[in-house]
């Protein structure tokens, strides 16, 4: 088992992903703010597939992460996570200090997609996301690059900026590892107690009860809506920052369900935040 070089200058990031190019070599990047699971290694599997060499970037960005949450307690566990991509065949762990210059003023928004969901409660967070995740993009030039379903707000901030400034890379959809009674992974779930985490399965239940709700024919958003929050409503310790039903592309909510749509919730549980959702493609 090679063990994967550590970059931690954007500079030599840069120069080797050229000379690595050059060569003639496809890229593929997987972006991760490190604590590395199953549900990261899935994004490093399918990126060894797919391309020559694989670099997975550690850096935990602290432009996403708004006043009182959790930036400085995030978990930071560089050894494993360097163990894990070592198993996984990584070529490159690029794992910079920082990556904002101390006069750095340029932002990447992409307007409409930020302020549902989670931007209603995280103010500027997916400024942060679509402000590193273009540096990424610009540092190592990969042929593609590999995110979670699991933010599914993200991945659809990041398909469209992609888009909308020619970036030149395919961003690989990949979907949700669960815990197997259901739970999303998530590198936030080692902050949950015992008692929290068993309250946090029925974000899961929720969602699964909808997905069989909507195989039986339900479309009306209220109906599904206002039963899945019932779901949720029965954990103590659980406070629902949303349960919503949107148009998968623009993340309009919808009065019913129809065409692709991506029904989300999120919600505290003691003092963690945690999120997770399911996709519907061509509801009639
Ligand atoms: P993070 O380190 O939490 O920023 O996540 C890095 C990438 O891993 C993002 O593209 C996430 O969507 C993805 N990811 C996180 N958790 C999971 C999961 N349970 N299943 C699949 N992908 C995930």
């Amino acid at each position: 088992m090679a063990k994967p070089v550590v970059i931690k200058k954007a500079d030599e990031m840069q120069a080797r992903a050229r000379e690595l190019s050059c060569a003639g070599k496809s890229l593929g990047l997987v972006p991760t703010m490190g604590a590395l699971h199953a549900g990261h290694e899935s994004l490093i599997v399918r990126a060894r597939r797919e391309n020559d060499v694989v670099v997975v970037s550690i850096y935990v960005n602290p432009t996403q992460f708004g006043p009182g949450e959790d930036f400085e307690r995030y978990p930071r566990t560089f050894e494993a996570d360097r163990k894990m991509c070592a198993e996984a065949g990584v070529d490159i762990i690029f794992a910079p200090d920082s990556l904002y210059h101390r006069a750095a003023r340029t932002w990447v928004e992409v307007g409409g997609l930020e302020e549902p969901l989670c931007g209603m409660s995280r103010p500027g967070h997916f400024r942060g996301v679509a402000t590193v995740v273009t540096k990424l993009l610009s540092i190592v030039r990969p042929d593609r690059a590999y995110f979670g379903r699991k933010d599914a707000q993200q991945l659809l901030i990041i398909q469209t900026m992609t888009r909308d400034l020619h970036l030149g890379c395919e961003i690989v959809p990949c979907e949700t590892v669960r815990e197997p009674d259901g739970m999303a992974m998530s590198s936030r779930n080692r902050y949950l107690s015992a008692s929290e985490r068993k309250q946090a399965l029925a974000i899961s239940h929720a969602l699964e009860y909808c997905r069989a709700e909507v195989e039986k024919g339900e479309r009306d958003a209220m109906t599904l809506l206002g039963e899945m929050a019932n779901l949720l409503g029965g954990q103590p310790d659980l406070e629902i920052d949303y349960v919503a039903a949107v148009d998968a592309r623009t993340l309009d909510d919808l009065t019913t369900l129809k065409g692709d749509v991506l029904v989300a919730i999120a919600a505290k549980v003691g003092n963690t935040r945690l999120i997770d959702n399911t996709h519907f493609e061509g509801l009639k």
